[in-house]
């Protein structure tokens, strides 16, 4: 049977048999052939399992049908651990369930997110203890998978110290509870998992007697090679990579135990499939004390850790000068507390009872490093919690910084993640330089100092085969370096496809064992093979090469070669950039799934946050391209629905381009999706027409009475649902046709503003324009009041954000050429361009770049923003007036309102200017906590298809608006708004509104009066 009859029987076999998903397509199938390494393997199919019988199911049918399978979480290993060419086993998508907690103890599901498990258990006053740094990312299946820890494992230690027992799925599909156990007694027969004893007639007594034999399988071992074991994996109490067998001879000595949850820490997925977990908890830290010592050479602070050592910081995590540089351009507060002659820091941490305990431990740390020896040049000592977190900020963001540089070379996660002896830290950070030098490399190197686990980076194009090479001969060198200080690779992040290689060869005695641990376990090799033990002879499986031809058999031996046929050459780029430059952004993305985060502190992604499943996280589709740049994909896949389906769970938004480390262009990689299946397959009608929202807006006021007749209408709402594919439940807002023109022609506004000194040409779009002439009154009264010249040019057009949003290029394009011919001569005559809606912002800022070649095009975009920002740069240089006046409602002499602020207006800067004005105004009390995406997302949240999903992303803002105290919203986007009303009768204003009605130039009660609109009546949208 070939791969293709293979796939297609399992996906026959498995579809009726398996609650989950199981996905057999090859665009389904690309997203999961990377994680954050740099290897890359296809899988044959990936299941989503909804249960352990799913699981169970799944491995049983491969066993049977001699097919790898391969756990995965997060699918963020540095190493190629959950990548294989079997089955994939997606556990992060379903089993995110806390099941119980009580005491010190809590049982959960495999693919809970190890921070949503800490806000629970915060809750309690309690913690895991083990802290990585992507916590907000990472699940408890891949945390115990790779013995995970972080910066605070000299006090909590890593994922082995927290398992206490596992529900798992054996590689014969036999779900165990497993839990240290004895083995049996020289007296009983059938040790090995795999012989044939008699079969227990209870599954409890068939589940003890599997428990046991596995655990003899394991004590006979352990009995064998005790002292290989000890020569082999020292007990210091760094992390070894692969099994953690000394810890296991410990525990046998001990309690008579093999402690089989332990062994699963570190396994990689390669013993067993983790459903749930049972996992020992820690009381929350009473005091600790924060400080960063700074050093004049990575060698003072190499050194100044050991003499650390013996006051036991709880963390000691050691940072390069090539670190700390981008820390300080990556953050203003870095810069002010790192000085630029600092060329290592040591961040460190005591904890104790109180606060005072706390500082004397640190102050005594200090004493040490600044006394006679003076091995510190500074040390920087956090006040107060917020301060610590700022520090904190400074281990935990490193990771991401390095996934933050940008360029074909890059420091690259292959061969980080060694352990040394602590005591031979400092001689060996000097031995990695010489190596370093020796291999005309250069590196970054962060460390968790106290325990010798380094992590070291080199500088390298991953993409270049001759790059490769000496990346691979640079391991090899420092593997060496690494074994003869009687250290070991692949601590905290484990063996993978990287570094197993490495470790077979290195470390054969110890590999020897792993094999035969394995072998009681998985005699078959189901699990993850070729991982921790055994390594596949091909070596690493390094990622293909973007817009090259397909690699040959050879250089990426893994796939098979069948996975790369010759296809018909790519129709991309289709927008305004090389098909070199969307090569570079795409090759950007380095997989760190930073992206998959449902941090409060971070907004993307809105749609991965409602559904997270990888195809819907921005990754996905950076994956999707890069499968179709290496030709590993057919481009015939372009114009098929399953593309469209991965590019549609995009909706603009652009926050991910905003918080992802390295800034990768997100949206403009879905829009050269899109835009592919719109040029083969055209729009649907009802995705023509909703993106042409302009067009329907300019139609309605054509007929306005009629057209608002009509939105109030249930039949006709009902009618308009059928036709136009809008949700009859939304709120729409009135039409006005072209009242503001009319009255912008009226005020001489049409007309090139004869006024001395600055003048803007005010940038309308759709909302404004069709359905909020207060807005623009607003806008008008507030500038002018300002002492500025208005222009608005009536042959502007809509900016055409909803065409691009929908893959129509060609029809944006030209509405893009209309605006720009107007936005050129408009800048050429010295008028800055300003806009009241910010997705038109980020459509002439960022889309127009991608759409039109263009001379002028940079001038537009650089005077190009919204008024909001405009204004607040006034007020900067001390020219906005400030004549405010109280603002009042009929409820309130000081109403509350709740700012939302857009996503569009949040990208590429930390502040809201709109929101700054809007504190500047006097009886104003402001709510501007962020509540996420509104889900609005300009026409996303019109149509049928996406109401409810638009709903459920909005509704922690609809919540918040709904809340008591809460008067009413404000907000600069005409979408927000919307879902802003939805769910409540509170008006929701634009910001610019309540500017103008301060200054007391939109004067009320009455239709065009802003007290209207802060009365508590919405009245202004529409619903049946
Ligand atoms: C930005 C960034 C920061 C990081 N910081 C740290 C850090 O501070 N500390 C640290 O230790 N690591 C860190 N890592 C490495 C990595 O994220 C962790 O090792 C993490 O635990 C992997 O979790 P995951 O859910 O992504 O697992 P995956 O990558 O999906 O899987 C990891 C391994 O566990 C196995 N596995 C997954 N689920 C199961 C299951 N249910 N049953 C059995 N086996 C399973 C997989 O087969 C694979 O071998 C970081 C990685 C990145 C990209
Ligand atoms: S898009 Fe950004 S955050 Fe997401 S995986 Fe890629 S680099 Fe990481
Ligand atoms: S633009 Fe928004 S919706 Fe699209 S991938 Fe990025 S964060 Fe998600």
């Amino acid at each position: 049977m070939d791969r293709e009859q293979l796939r297609s029987r399992l996906d026959e076999d498995l579809r009726g048999i398996v609650a989950g998903e199981v996905l057999c397509d090859a665009e389904s199938r690309s997203l999961y052939a990377t994680d954050a390494s740099l290897c890359e393997v296809w899988p044959l199919a990936v299941v989503r399992p909804r249960t352990s019988d799913d699981v169970a199911a799944t491995v049983r049918w491969a066993a049977e049908h001699q097919v790898p399978v391969h756990p995965r979480g997060a699918g963020t290993s540095l190493a190629g651990g959950s990548l294989g060419t079997g089955i994939v086993i997606d556990c992060g998508r379903f089993f995110r369930r806390i099941l119980r907690t009580g005491g010190d103890e809590v049982h959960v599901q495999s693919g809970v997110v190890a921070a949503q498990l800490e806000e629970h258990l915060a809750r309690a006053g309690r913690s895991l203890g083990v802290d990585p740094t992507n916590r907000w990312v990472t699940t408890i299946g891949g945390l115990i998978g790779r013995n995970s820890s972080g910066s605070r494992f000299p006090r909590h230690g890593g994922m082995s110290g927290r398992l206490e027992s596992a529900r798992v799925v054996l590689a014969d599909g036999a779900i165990v509870d497993l839990e240290p156990t004895a083995p049996a007694s020289p007296h009983q027969p059938a040790l090995r998992d795999g012989d044939t004893s008699p079969v227990p007639d209870t599954a409890a007594a068939g589940t003890a007697a599997r428990l046991t034999r596995l655990a003899s399988g394991v004590a006979e071992i352990l009995g064998a090679s005790r002292a290989q074991i000890a020569a082999s994996q020292p007990s210091t109490r760094a992390t070894h990579g692969g099994y953690q067998l000394h810890d296991l001879v410990r525990s046998l000595d001990r309690d008579g135990l093999v402690d089989l949850p332990r062994l699963l820490c570190g396994a990689e997925g390669t013993l067993g499939i983790v459903t749930e977990a049972t996992l020992r908890t820690v009381p929350d830290d009473a005091a600790t004390a924060v400080g960063l010592f700074l050093f004049d050479s990575l060698d003072q602070a190499a050194t100044a850790a050991l003499a650390l050592r013996p006051l036991a910081p709880d963390a000691c995590d050691l940072f390069d000068k090539r670190h700390l540089t981008l820390a300080r351009t990556a953050r203003p507060a870095f810069e002010e507390l790192i000085p630029p002659v600092a060329a290592a820091g040591l961040l460190v941490e005591f904890s104790a009872a109180d606060d005072q305990a706390a500082a004397a431990r640190f102050d005594e740390a200090a004493r040490r490093l600044q006394g006679p020896r003076a091995l510190c040049i500074d040390v920087r000592r956090a006040e107060g919690e917020a301060e610590k977190a700022a520090l904190w900020e400074l281990s935990r963001s490193v990771v991401a910084t390095l996934h933050g540089v940008r360029g074909t070379v890059r420091p690259v996660p292959f061969v980080e993640d060694v352990v040394v002896p602590p005591e031979a830290v400092p001689a060996f950070v000097r031995r990695l330089q010489d190596v370093l030098k020796e291999c005309d490399l250069t590196a970054m190197l962060f460390a968790h100092a106290s325990h010798g686990q380094l992590h070291i980076r080199p500088y390298v194009d991953p993409r270049d085969p001759a790059e490769r090479l000496r990346l691979e001969r640079l391991a090899d060198a420092i593997y060496g370096e690494v074994v003869a200080v009687g250290g070991t690779i692949g601590g905290e992040q484990g063996l993978g496809l990287s570094r197993t290689p490495f470790f077979t060869t290195h470390f054969s005695a110890l590999a020897g064992l792993f094999t035969a641990v394995k072998r009681v376990f998985d005699p078959q090799g189901v699990l993850n093979p070729g991982l921790v033990s055994g390594v596949s002879p091909d070596g690493v499986a390094w990622r293909p090469p973007l817009g090259l031809p397909p690699p040959s058999p050879t250089t990426h031996p893994v796939a098979p070669a069948a996975a790369v046929p010759a296809f018909a050459p790519l129709p991309l780029p289709l927008l305004n950039w090389t098909a070199e430059q969307l090569s570079d952004e795409v090759d950007a993305c380095n997989g760190c799934g930073g992206c998959r985060s449902q941090s409060p502190s971070s907004r993307m992604c809105p749609l991965y946050r409602e559904n997270p499943a990888e195809e819907t996280s921005p990754r996905a589709k950076a994956n999707l391209m890069a499968a179709l740049l290496s030709t590993r994909l057919d481009p015939a896949s372009l114009g098929q629905d399953t593309v469209r389906a991965i590019a549609d769970t995009c909706f603009n938004c652009h926050q991910c381009r905003a918080d992802c480390p390295a800034g990768v262009d997100i949206p403009a990689i879905v829009t050269e999706l899109k835009a592919a299946h719109v040029e083969i397959n055209g729009l649907d009608p009802q995705s023509w027409l909703l993106s042409r929202v302009d067009l329907l807006s300019s139609l309605g006021g054509a007929v306005a009475p009629l057209a608002n007749r009509a939105i109030a209408s249930p039949q006709a709402r009902w009618l308009i649902e059928k036709v136009l594919g809008v949700a009859r439940g939304r709120k729409l807002p009135p039409f006005t046709g072209q009242q503001v023109m009319r009255w912008a022609a009226r005020r001489g506004l049409t007309r090139p503003s004869r006024r001395s000194g600055p003048r803007v040409l005010y940038f309308l779009d759709t909302f404004a324009r069709f359905h909020d002439p207060l807005l623009v009154k607003a806008l008008v009264a507030v500038l002018e009041h300002n002492g500025i010249g208005v222009f608005i040019d009536p042959r502007q057009v809509s900016a055409g954000m909803p065409l691009v949003a929908a893959g129509d290029v060609a029809a944006a394009r030209r509405l893009a050429s209309t605006n720009l011919r107007v936005l050129t001569e408009a800048v050429r005559l010295g008028y800055r361009i300003i806009c009241t809606e910010p997705s038109a912002v980020t459509c002439i800022v960022h889309d127009y770049p991608l759409l039109l070649e263009d001379d002028e095009m940079e001038r537009v975009v650089a005077a190009t923003s919204d008024a909001a920002t405009f204004l607040w740069d006034l007020h900067r240089e001390g020219r906005l007036r400030l004549d405010f006046q109280p603002l009042s409602t009929l409820q309130q002499p000081a109403p509350r309102i709740l700012y939302h602020a857009p996503c569009h207006a949040r990208i590429g800067r930390d502040t809201s200017p709109a929101e700054h004005l809007l504190r500047l105004l006097p009886g104003l009390t402001l709510d501007s906590a962020d509540r996420g995406c509104s889900g609005m997302a300009g026409t996303f949240g019109l149509s049928r298809g996406n109401y409810r999903t638009s709903l459920r992303v909005g509704l922690g803002l609809v919540s918040a608006m709904r809340s008591g105290g809460i008067e009413a919203g404000a907000t600069e986007c005409s979408g927000c708004r919307i879902q802003m009303e939805q769910g409540t009768s509170k008006p929701t204003v634009h910001p610019l509104k309540l500017l103008a009605k301060s200054y007391g130039l939109l004067t009320g009660p009455g239709p065009d009066g802003l007290d209207s609109l802060l009365s508590g009546r919405s009245g202004a949208l529409t619903t049946s």
